[in-house]
């Protein structure tokens, strides 16, 4: 058995939102043992001073997309899988440093990269998969220019890429949702509504009829999975709630009443902030349309709106980011838009506990408590009063450990 002591620490309880006393974490064979303040010896093979400071459990980004090395996502679709891969274990390894030990890869990511994470190949965030997302003809993942007919002119790429599993029609929906249930997806991505990235759907649009919406959902939750759904408009969102979404992705343009739909139905929020500030700084030099930068001006202003209105809602909202490409480095920085709607302990909790509830991995991810995996952060500062040590992880984090294994050290240890 291996037994690894983080001593002298103040856990953070990510349910209540409060720090708790100074304590000790256990972690046994990469589960957390116990959190105990009480005083007594412990034999560890490896020990860690945290000098008082504050432990979080290793943070959730619950919308990445680790096989998006560029932001030109049709250009990767017929990129070599190989050199994705090698790309991706580099994006896998970032994230990991700054502080991610879990995310909810919301399409893209197969289940060889997730066995690649889980044997230790790659060094990265524990991957929960989508695999393909699923679009209609002409919907947000339907990448193909105007014009082209071809329907499989982008399938070259096995299981690797954004590039929708195009479906029509309650049967075809069926079927693609079961192909990525046949290939390890633990969560469904649906295209629900317009985007930005895709070149032939207005923003405000619905995508999917209610009964294929209701199919996808159907087979997910056949399979003891979820549907999680990229929705901006309120009929869109409301839509893709009423027929058994478990999460709406970005969201940008909800007003109270579909966040009170929202609310009724136990939907949860995943706005990626972040994204949009990186493409309205970045986008024209990247060669984005207009007619594509224009999208992204009416969802970025209304961004933070809709955290405002969820949090008001009680609409429980959780951690994403969606970033692209070179603009990865960016993540942390979706702590800080967070801020001008959310307190910091909120936000923490949308990157813990309640990232944990959606998918379902309650008790495992997202705390420290006994049982859970050994995935935990140590930082300077109080993270319930604001996050700079997150926002700056390089010097902020300064132990991180994940199930139970050392991933980055500045504090006083010793092995025994
Ligand atoms: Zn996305």
């Amino acid at each position: 058995m291996s037994r690894l002591l983080i001593d002298n620490v103040r856990p953070f309880d990510s349910r209540r939102g409060v720090l708790g006393p100074v304590s000790r974490i256990v972690i046994e064979d990469g589960r957390i043992a116990e959190v105990t303040a009480e005083p007594r010896s412990v034999d560890a093979a490896q020990r860690i001073d945290g000098g008082g400071r504050v432990a979080l459990p290793g943070l959730i980004d619950a919308h990445v997309h680790v096989v998006a090395s560029s932001h030109d996502l049709v250009g990767l679709a017929s990129q070599a899988p190989s050199l994705l891969v090698a790309e991706s274990s580099r994006i896998l390894r970032e994230m990991l440093l700054r502080g991610f030990t879990t995310v909810r890869d919301a399409a893209g990511a197969d289940f060889g990269l997730q066995e690649a994470v889980a044997r230790g190949l790659f060094e990265g965030p524990r991957l929960f998969i989508a695999g393909f997302p699923v679009s209609q003809t002409g919907g947000h993942a339907d990448m193909r220019p105007k014009g082209v007919r071809a329907r499989e002119m982008f399938c070259s790429c096995a299981g690797l890429g954004l590039i929708g599993a195009i479906a029509d029609g309650v049967g075809e929906v069926r079927r693609a949702v079961r192909e990525q249930v046949r290939n390890g997806a633990n969560q469904i991505k649906i295209m629900a509504g317009g985007g930005i990235s895709s070149p032939t759907d207005p923003l405000e649009g619905t995508q999917f009829s209610l009964d294929e919406l209701k199919a996808a959902c159907e087979e997910a939750e056949a399979a003891n999975l979820y549907a999680m759904a990229h929705a901006y408009s309120p009929r869109a969102v409301t839509r893709a709630v009423r027929a058994g979404v478990r999460s709406i992705e970005h969201g940008n343009l909800i007003d109270e009443a579909t966040a009170r739909v929202m609310k009724t139905e136990g939907a949860y929020l995943v706005p990626t902030l972040s994204t949009y500030a990186a493409l309205a700084d970045e986008g024209e030099r990247l060669g984005w349309s207009r007619a594509m930068l224009d999208k992204l001006d009416v969802v970025g202003r209304r961004g933070i709106e809709a955290v405002r209105i969820a949090q008001a809602e009680g609409v429980p909202i959780v951690f994403g980011t969606d970033l692209l490409g070179h603009m990865h480095a960016r993540q942390n920085g979706e702590f800080d838009l967070r801020l001008q709607a959310q307190s910091p302990v909120q936000a923490l909790q949308g990157a813990t506990v309640t990232a944990a509830r959606l998918m379902g991995q309650e008790g495992r991810i997202g705390e420290l408590t006994a049982g859970a995996w050994g995935d935990v952060l140590v930082v300077d500062g109080d993270p319930t009063r604001e996050l700079s040590m997150l926002t700056r992880p390089d010097a902020g984090i300064r132990l991180l450990v994940q199930a139970g294994r050392l991933v980055k050290s500045s504090l006083p240890g010793r092995d025994r």
